[in-house]
C-alpha cells in the first residue's frame, strides 16, 4: 500500500509540487520514504531514507512528544490526527508554526500499519496573531489588575463575573468571594429602593454608556464610599449583549473636601450674615442681644444655651447680664419650635425673637444674674479666660491643662448654676479691655461640642467683640458730638450777643445824646403842663388838654426810659413799693387810651397794699410795658369783638409777690412765644422790640421771675414773682 501511495505522490508532486505544504511520508521503520518539493526547498538537509524519528528531524517534535511520527506510528488510530509544531525553516532558520495532520497508511488488509502520511500546513501567521491576542490579553489582565480603580465585569443578569485588584482593595471583597455574586450587594439599601441599578440600565440601553456618575457603595464591612462609575455596555461581534464592565473611582477623599469646602462656606456666610446683623445697630443692648441670638438660633451656630456675662468696671466684676435659652426640654421645643419650624432667617429671626419668645428664656436669666465674681479674682476660672482671651472647652468639670481653678459662684460651684459640667467660655474684648465672656453649652441635647462648633464660635466672639467695641466707640461719639452740638450754640448766642452788644453800643451812644437832649424839654414841658392843670380850674377845656399833655409827656418818658435802659442795664435803688399804687399809677397814665380803645381795664388785689422789696421807677416802667402791650394786642382784636378786657391780679404768693397781667387779645402763636423776650424783637410795624427786654431785665435785676402762657384758644397771661417787703409801719405810701 505504502509503496503504491509513494508512486501516486511522486506523481502529484510533479504537478503541486510548489503549493505551500508540508508533505512527507514515513514507513514502518520510521524512515522517511518520500517528501515533496516545497518540504525540500525549505529544508535541503533531509533525505529519503532518513530516520524520522526525534532529534533528526528537528522540526518535528521532541523525543518523547506524542506528535512524533514514531508514536503517531507505534499508536497508530484509524483518525486522522492533527498537532501542531513549532520549528525553524529556509535557510535563514525562520520560525513557522504547521500544523500538521497524520494519515496512518494500512496495509491492504486495513490493520497492519505501513507508515503515516503527514501534511504540514502553514498556519504562522495564525499562531503569531493569536499569540500576540495571548500576550495582549495576558497584558490587559495585568493592566485590569494593577489598577487603583476597581473595574468589574457583570453578566446581562448583573452578577459580578470580573473583579480586578481595585475592586479587591475599594470593596473589601476577594475575588473568590464575590464572582457570580449579584452586583446589588455593593449598593446602599435606599438607592436600591430608589431603583438605581433600573435607571442605569436605561442610561446603557439609550447612550451604550454611562459616564462619571456619581454614587455611594457600600464597603464589605458596612461603610460608605462615595464614587465615581463609568459602565459601557460590552457586545460580541454580532452585537449580542455580553454584559457591562464597570470603572469605579474612589472620590470619597475628594467628596470629604468638597463637604469640608460647603461647611465651610456655609459657616462663613453664616458668620457674614451674623457680623451684618451685629453691625446694623450702634445699641450696645440690641448688640448684646444678637449676640446670644446668634449663638443659639437653628440658623446660627446652633448652641442650646448662651449666657453673657460682661465686665462691670464701676464694681471691678464680671456680672451675668443676658442669656438665652430654654430651661428644660419642655421649653427647648417651644423656643426651637418657634425660632426653626417657622423657617425664618436669621434676620427675621433677631427681629421677631422678642416678641416670638415672651419671657420663655426667663429660667436661663435666672441663672446668669447669679454669676458673679470680681476682677481681681485671677484664680478664678471665668477671670482666666478672660484675661488670658482664651476660648476654654470644659469637659466633665476638666479644664484643659488640667490645672485646677476655681468654679465657685456664690455659696454654689459655676457646674452647679449652669447645671452642666460640660461647656465653652469664649472671651470678648475690645483693643484694649476685656469686655466680659460668653458661655455656651448643648445642655439639651447633649450634642458634642465640636472642632467647628469652637472654630466657629471663635470667628463669631471675634466679630462680636468689634461689634461691641463699635457701640461703644460710637456711644462715646454721640456724646461728643452733643458737646460739640452743646459748644457751638453757646458759640451762636455768644455771637449773637456779642453782634447785639455792638449794636447796643451804638444805640445806646445815639439815645444817651437824644434822651439827654430830649428830657430836659419834656421835663419842663411836663411841669408846665402840671402847673396848668392845677392853675387852670376853672376852664374844663384847657384843663383836659393840659392832662392830655401831662400823659403824653409821661409816655415819651417810658419809651425814653426803655431806650436808656436798652443802653445801660438798671441798677435798682431798692427800697419798700407798694406794688398796688404803682399799678394805679401805670392804669392812670393809661386810662384815657384804654377808654379810647373801648377795653376794660380791672386791677383786683387781695388787699389795699402789697409791699415789694424794689426799685419803683423800674417796677412802675415794667408794669407799664407789659399793660401797653396788652393794650396793643387789644388792637388786634376784630371790630366785632371788641370788649378787651385787661386784668392786673396782685397778691402774696408764699413770701413774695405775685402779679399776673391778663388780657383776652388774640395770644402769641408758639414759635413767637419764644423769641419775645429777646431785644429787638417785634411783630408790630412801629414797634421797638425793647419792652419786653427791658421788663426781663428789670425783674432779673430783683432777683424775681417772669413767666408767659399763653393758651390756643386766645389771651396772654404773664405772671411775676418779686420779693416782697415787710410792711413800714410808721410812713405808709410816703414812697409815691
Ligand atoms: P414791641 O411791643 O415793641 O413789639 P415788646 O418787647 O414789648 O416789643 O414785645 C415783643 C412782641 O411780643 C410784640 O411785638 C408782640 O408780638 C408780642 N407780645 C407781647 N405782649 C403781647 C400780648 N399781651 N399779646 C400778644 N402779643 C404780645
Ligand atoms: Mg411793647
Amino acid at each position: 500500500m505504502i509503496d503504491e501511495l509513494n508512486d501516486i505522490l511522486r506523481l502529484l508532486d510533479r504537478i503541486v509540487g510548489q503549493y505551500p505544504m508540508y508533505f512527507y511520508l514515513v514507513d514502518a521503520d520510521n524512515k522517511i520514504r518520500w517528501f515533496n518539493r516545497f518540504m525540500a526547498d525549505r529544508l535541503p538537509e533531509i533525505a529519503v531514507g532518513q530516520e524520522a524519528g526525534c532529534g533528526q528531524m528537528q522540526w518535528v517534535c521532541a523525543p518523547d512528544c506524542s506528535d512524533c511520527p514514531v508514536q503517531v506510528f507505534q499508536t497508530p488510530a484509524h483518525e486522522v490526527q492533527k498537532t501542531l509544531v513549532k520549528t525553524l525553516v529556509g535557510e535563514g532558520g525562520e520560525e513557522v508554526f504547521l500544523e500538521f495532520f497524520n494519515f496512518p497508511v494500512y496495509a491492504s488488509d486495513g490493520v497492519t500499519s505501513e507508515g503515516v502520511l503527514r501534511v504540514g500546513i502553514d498556519v504562522t501567521e495564525n499562531e503569531k496573531l493569536r499569540e500576540t491576542l495571548r500576550e495582549r490579553q495576558k497584558l490587559y489582565a495585568t493592566i485590569i489588575n494593577i489598577s487603583e480603580d476597581a473595574i468589574i465585569f457583570l453578566d446581562p443578569e448583573d452578577r459580578i463575573q470580573g473583579w480586578n485588584k481595585g475592586a479587591e482593595k475599594l470593596f473589601g471583597y476577594s475575588e473568590e468571594e464575590i464572582l457570580g455574586r449579584d452586583v446589588a450587594i455593593l449598593v446602599p439599601n435606599e438607592l436600591r429602593e430608589m431603583g438605581e441599578r433600573g435607571n442605569i440600565k436605561k442610561e446603557l440601553e439609550k447612550d451604550g454608556a454611562l459616564q462619571n456618575f456619581e454614587t455611594q457603595r457600600i464597603h464589605r464591612d458596612g461603610h460608605r464610599i462615595h464614587v465615581d462609575i463609568s459602565i459601557t455596555r460590552v457586545m460580541d461581534e454580532n452585537r449580542n449583549y455580553l454584559g457591562s464592565s464597570e470603572i469605579i473611582k474612589d472620590i470619597s477623599p475628594r467628596k470629604a473636601l468638597e463637604m469640608e469646602l460647603l461647611r465651610t462656606i456655609r459657616e462663613l456666610s453664616k458668620l457674614n450674615e451674623l457680623n451684618d446683623i451685629l453691625h446694623g445697630t450702634h445699641h450696645l443692648d440690641e448688640i448684646l442681644k444678637y449676640i446670644l441670638i446668634g449663638i443659639t438660633a437653628g440658623e446660627g451656630l446652633r448652641f442650646n444655651r448662651a449666657f453673657l456675662v460682661l465686665v462691670d468696671q464701676e464694681t471691678a466684676c464680671l456680672q451675668g447680664s443676658l442669656a438665652i435659652g430654654p430651661s428644660n426640654p419642655n421649653e427647648a421645643s417651644q423656643i426651637w419650635d418657634v425660632l426653626n419650624a417657622q423657617n425664618k432667617h436669621l434676620r427675621d429671626i433677631v427681629k421677631s425673637y422678642a416678641i416670638d419668645l415672651e419671657g420663655v428664656d426667663r429660667g436661663v436669666n435666672e441663672i446668669v444674674r447669679k454669676i458673679y465674681v470680681p476682677l481681681h479674682r485671677t484664680d478664678h476660672v471665668l477671670i482666666e479666660a478672660l484675661n488670658n482671651r482664651r476660648l476654654l472647652k470644659v469637659e466633665n468639670r476638666a479644664f484643659p491643662g488640667s490645672e485646677s481653678r476655681q468654679t465657685d459662684v456664690g455659696d454654689q460651684t459655676l457646674f452647679e448654676v449652669l447645671g452642666n459640667d460640660n461647656f465653652v467660655l469664649v472671651p470678648l474684648y475690645s483693643k484694649t479691655e476685656p469686655l466680659g465672656i460668653i458661655i455656651a453649652d448643648n445642655v439639651i441635647t447633649h450634642r458634642e461640642i465640636t472642632r467647628e462648633d469652637l472654630e466657629s464660635l471663635k470667628l463669631f466672639a471675634t466679630q462680636a467683640s468689634t461689634a461691641i467695641e463699635n457701640a461703644r466707640l460710637y456711644h462715646d461719639l454721640e456724646m461728643r458730638i452733643v458737646d460739640l452740638q452743646s459748644a457751638y450754640r453757646q458759640l451762636a448766642q455768644n455771637q449773637e450777643k456779642l453782634l447785639q452788644a455792638e449794636r447796643l453800643a451804638g444805640i445806646g451812644e445815639m439815645s444817651a445824646k437824644v434822651a439827654h437832649e430830649i428830657r430836659n424839654p419834656l421835663v419842663s414841658i411836663g411841669g408846665f403842663a402840671r402847673i396848668i392843670e392845677r392853675k387852670v380850674p376853672d376852664d374844663p377845656q384847657i384843663k383836659k388838654f393840659a392832662r392830655i399833655i401831662r400823659e403824653q409827656v409821661e409816655g415819651l418818658e417810658s419809651i425814653l426810659n426803655n431806650i436808656l435802659n436798652a443802653a445801660n442795664p438798671p441798677k435798682p435803688q431798692l427800697q419798700t413799693v407798694n406794688i398796688n399804687s404803682v399799678v394805679k399809677r401805670v392804669s392812670n397814665l393809661l386810662a384815657d387810651a384804654i377808654e379810647r380803645r373801648q377795653a376794660t381795664f380791672s386791677h383786683e388785689s387781695e388787699s389795699e397794699a402789697i409791699w415789694v422789696w424794689g426799685d419803683e421807677r423800674l417796677l412802675f416802667q415794667a408794669i407799664f410795658n407789659l399793660v401797653k402791650n396788652a393794650l396793643e394786642a387789644l388792637e388786634a382784636l376784630e371790630e366785632r369783638e371788641k370788649n378787651g378786657l385787661i386784668t392786673v391780679i396782685t397778691r402774696m404768693d408764699g413770701d413774695r409777690v405775685r402779679i399776673d397781667i391778663t388780657d383776652n387779645g388774640p395770644g402769641i402763636a408758639q414759635p413767637i412765644l419764644k423769641k419775645i423776650f429777646n431785644k429787638f424783637f417785634t411783630t408790630k410795624s412801629s414797634g421797638t422790640g425793647l419792652g419786653l427786654s427791658i421788663v426781663h431785665q428789670i425783674v432779673d435785676a430783683h432777683e424775681g421771675t417772669i413767666g408767659v402762657e399763653s393758651p390756643e384758644e386766645g389771651g396772654t397771661r404773664f405772671c411775676l414773682h418779686f420779693p416782697s417787703a415787710p410792711q413800714p409801719d410808721s410812713n405808709p405810701d410816703t414812697v409815691v
